[in-house]
Formats: structure tokens, sequence, C-alpha cells
């Protein structure tokens, strides 16, 4: 790991020109120095690795070159001028670089605030970078600001940061702010390719395609991968490095197995799906990787279903787009948005769930037995159409005697909540042997159906463990505590199935939900009891016997 940072150094921009992928920003920055109309602060912004630090050196350079002064000739690498050429040393003794990291305090302010009164001692400017410079304090941010409001003329400052939402807005509205943009994968691929070449790195051209992609727009990142890989080679054989050492190195999918694992889920093989899946868990993937990968591979799906059959893409090799677009005939367009939401439903969930495992076996389960449910659901539609409009008239008939039916009991006990519910749980079951699909309005009847149909355990999971954060027909939105069942999406999405007929999607949020059902039990029975503690009968009783205690409340119909 000795060299682990070289290549990244070496190959860093000592001119604008060398600058991958901030063109428009590099153009703006020099034209503005040749006029010689220079902000007094400038802030760059962007993702980590884009090139903030390497550009704040470039600006710094382009202020002080002695050629812009004397315009004799123009700098370059091979030839710079002494100020530029201290400065890429980084020991131009008025360049002064900061990093606030490190450095949050006032008093770091202050001493470079004390030390911007001097003028410089051999450039035309006194230049103060200061890195991650949304990491000053609030005192250090009040100090610098006093100098940005009336800054000496020859003095430029230049602030980088990876979070720009936490910079104060006074200081914001006294730099001119220049956004670094991500840069695209097949520019770094090139300057990969470029690089790799020069250090004769031997590394296939579908690996160089891996490390620019996983690079997620860093020119550092995708380099210093470059550098493992190339050293990696080094140390094991002088073999090309290939798409599957690259993958190993970093913990990445072979990505014929994820095509082989949504093959196996479209065809109903779930546990063929997971044996898969454990190989590539023994291989070390990382999960949110692994769910990326079936981001990218449902997007090709999707595009052979919309615009037909893939050609020539540049990230997969031919054998797994032939496979792509021989398992997408298995799938439908519908099916597609599905998984892809279920997809970063997961990816979500991975932040609240500890056992990644657990999650991804779960997910691949999960998968299939969406699948299922649609395929079941087109066989078993040819029937029902038959019989769809006798089956609707007599399900509004049977629906409409029900709410009557309850309306009137409603009426006669409306003091009686819980009462009310029981009854209606005890109304005559609908014709359970029928594919009578019933409608839920609300997470209650959720409750309520369990009890009927006699599920026990989901009906305790529902009221004690999960608290709901927001409910739309076929889509329920809940949180849960630890207490909860591992199979309880599974056996609650099974059941609203099997009961409405439509495909629901339970989705866990962190959010807190409101309380449990059992909690609002419990509230509004100690409200009862202690509305009855007030009663002047029950008071006199409770003096009268030291060691009585109300602890329950029953009205006379409830016995
Ligand atoms: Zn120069």
């Amino acid at each position: 790991m000795k060299n682990y940072k070289i290549l990244a150094l070496k190959y860093r921009p000592q001119d604008f020109k060398d600058l991958i992928g901030q063109e428009v920003l590099s153009k703006t920055i020099t034209n503005a120095i040749k006029v010689g109309k220079t902000p007094n602060a400038y802030l760059l912004t962007g993702i980590r690795g884009v090139g903030k630090t390497t550009t704040a050196r470039l600006i710094a350079k382009a202020l002080n070159c002695e050629n812009n002064v004397s315009k004799k000739n123009n700098c370059n690498p091979n030839n710079f001028c002494d100020s530029c050429r201290d400065i890429t040393e980084s020991r131009h003794i008025d360049v002064l670089e900061m990093d606030a990291a490190s450095k949050t305090g006032i008093d770091d302010i202050r001493d470079l605030i004390e030390n911007s009164k001097y003028s410089p001692t051999s450039a035309s400017f006194k230049i103060f970078i200061i890195d991650e410079v949304h990491m000053l304090s609030k005192q250090a941010f009040n100090g610098l600001l006093k100098t940005l409001e009336e800054p000496p003329p020859s003095l430029k400052f230049i602030l980088a940061t990876t979070e720009v939402k936490k910079i104060p807005i006074t200081i914001l509205s006294r730099c001119q702010r220049f956004d670094l943009k991500r840069v695209k994968i097949d520019q770094i691929f090139n300057h990969l390719d470029e690089i790799s070449k020069k250090e004769k790195g031997n590394i296939s051209s579908k690996a160089l395609r891996i490390i620019a992609q996983v690079s997620e727009g860093s020119v550092r990142d995708g380099i210093s991968l470059l550098d493992r890989a190339i050293t990696f080679q080094n140390a094991n054989s002088k073999n090309e490095i290939n798409d599957q050492d690259v993958r190993n190195m970093l913990g990445l999918a072979d990505k014929s197995k994820v095509i082989n694992i949504l093959k196996e889920v479209l065809e109903g093989n779930s546990s063929k799906a997971v044996d898969i899946l454990k190989e590539l868990i023994n291989h070390g993937i990382e999960a949110k990787n692994f769910l990326n990968d079936v981001l990218e591979v449902l997007s090709l799906m999707n595009r052979k279903l919309s615009l037909g059959s893939i050609k020539n893409d540049k990230i997969l090799p031919e054998e797994e787009i032939n496979l792509i677009n021989q398992i997408s005939n298995g799938i439908s367009i519908e099916d597609i948005g599905l998984f892809w939401q279920f997809t970063i439903k997961t990816i979500d969930d991975l932040k609240i769930i500890n056992d990644e495992e657990i999650t991804l076996e779960m997910y691949i389960m999960q998968l299939a037995h969406l699948k299922g449910m649609n395929t079941s659901l087109v066989e078993s539609s040819k029937e029902e159409i038959t019989n769809h409009n006798e089956l609707k008239k007599e399900i509004i008939k049977e629906e409409k005697d029900f709410k009557e039916n309850n309306t009137l009991k409603i009426k006669s006990q409306l003091k009686n909540t819980d009462q009310v519910k029981n009854k209606a749980i005890e109304q005559p079951k609908l014709k359970t042997a029928e594919p009578v699909k019933i409608k839920i309005n609300s997470f209650e009847d959720i409750v309520k159906l369990a009890i009927q149909e006699n599920e026990i355990e989901l009906k305790y999971d529902l009221e004690r463990n999960v608290k709901l954060v927001s409910f739309k027909n076929g889509t329920i939105d809940i949180s849960f505590n630890e207490k909860l069942n591992k199979n309880f999406i599974k056996i609650l999405t099974e059941k609203l199935y099997s009961w409405t007929g439509e495909r629901w999607i339970i989705s866990l949020n962190k959010k807190i939900g409101e309380k449990t059902i059992f909690e609002r039990k419990n509230e509004s029975r100690n409200k009862i009891i202690n509305e009855a503690k007030n009663n002047k009968k029950i008071k006199m009783l409770l003096e009268a016997f030291d060691d009585a205690n109300l602890i329950n409340v029953q009205k006379d119909d409830e016995k």
C-alpha cells in the first residue's frame, strides 16, 4: 500500500487544461482572471474527490502567475514561472492553505486575519485557501465575515466545501460560487485509460470501465482505485487484470450472477435464487452494491421491453446482454416497476436493519412472491371475468346489507365503542370459499379481519408491535419494534392479497408512527378509570378501603 496515493498525486492537474469534466467552470474563471475581474472570495462546492482543492490551487496559480503580469510567455507544467512552481510544491509564501476540518476555532481564524493585514511578499495577491470551510465554528465564521466585508485589495479567499448548506448566508453572499460537477463515467474512463497506458498497467478495458463506474464522478477515487488494481496485479502475477479481479477487489457481484438470480425468481425457483445469493454473500458482496446491480439489470430489462433488444451496452459483456434479453420475456413492465420500487425500498431498509444477509434473503423471497402473485392473478382472471358481473352484484348487495346492519347496531350501542367493534366482527362472514374481495379502508379494518380470520399472531403483531405511519389503499407504511415477527411482512402481504385480491406494498419506515392500537386502548381505558375515580360513590369506596384500587370499568351491557 506504499504507493497508494502516488498516482492520484502524480496525475493531479497542474493546469486548467488538465482539469477534466469542469470545462465551463475553468473557462469562466480563467477568462475573468485575464480581464482582471476577480472576486474577493471564491467558493468551490462539489462532492469529495471532484477536484475542489486542485481547482483552488489552479486559481491561486492563475492569479499569481508571473507570466500574467509580464505576458511574456504562457505558463505550463513544463515551464512554470517561480510562483506557479512554488504553488505546485505547496511552498508559496503568499498562498496559505488551511483545513477547516482540523482548525475550526476562532483562534485559528484570528491568526489568519492577523496575517491578512500584511501585503503579499512576492506575488500580486495574498491568497487563503480554506478547505472544508463548513467545519468552521460560528465564532470563526463571524471573525472571517469582517475580513470578507472589507478585504484589503491584495487579499483573495478561496473557500471549498462539500456541504454548502452549512455555510452561513452572510458568508455565501460575499463569495462568487462555482459548483464542480460530478465527472461523467466516459470522461473518467478515458482519463484512467490514458494513465494506465502511461503507467504500463496491464488492465482490461472492462475492468477500467468498472472502476470508472464505481468512482461515482470522482476522478481522484478513480485514480486511487486504478492504483490499487495495478498494485494488486504487481503483487500477484503479471497477467492482465480483468473485470473479475476488479470485482473481487471492490466486493462487487458478478453481474451474470445477479441476472441469474432474477432469472430464477422469474421462473418461480426462489430456493435456487437464494442459493446463488448465498454464493455471492460468501464472496463478500455488499448488500447495497448488490441491490444497485439489481436496479441496473431491471433498467436494462425495462429498456428491452420498451425499446426492443439491447445492443452494444458499454458496461455489460455480450453474454450478459443476451441473458437479459432472454429473461425479459418473462416479466411485464408493471412487474419491473414493482420490483424497482421494492428494491429501492430495500436499499432504504438497510439503514434500519443490521443483518444484511437476512435482508437480502428476505428481499429475494419477497421478489419471488411478488412475481408469483401477479402470475396467479393472470391465471385466475380468465375464470373471474365470466363470473365477474354476477359476483360484483353479489358483493355490492352483501356490502350494503353489512353496512345497514352495522349502522343500526352502532346507533343502538353508541356509547360502547368496544362492543360495536365486537359486533362488527360477529357479522356473518362473507362466503370465504368464493374469491370474494373485501374492501379495506383503514388499518383497523385489517385488525378486524385478522380477528375474523383467526390470525391470532398477525393480530397480536398488528396491535402491539406495529405503529402506523401512513395508510393508503394498497400501500401501508409502518414503523415497528424489535418484537415484531420476522415473517410479519410476508404473512401480511399474503393475507391482504387473499382478502382483497390486490397486491399491497408494505414498507418499513424509520419515522415514529402513531401509537399502537394496544397503547391507544390502554389510554382510553385509563381515561375511563380516571373518570370513574371521580365518581362520588367510588370515591367513598376507595377512601373506605385503604388497599382498594379501581382496575377496570365495565358497562352493564358488557357483561
Ligand atoms: Zn506561472
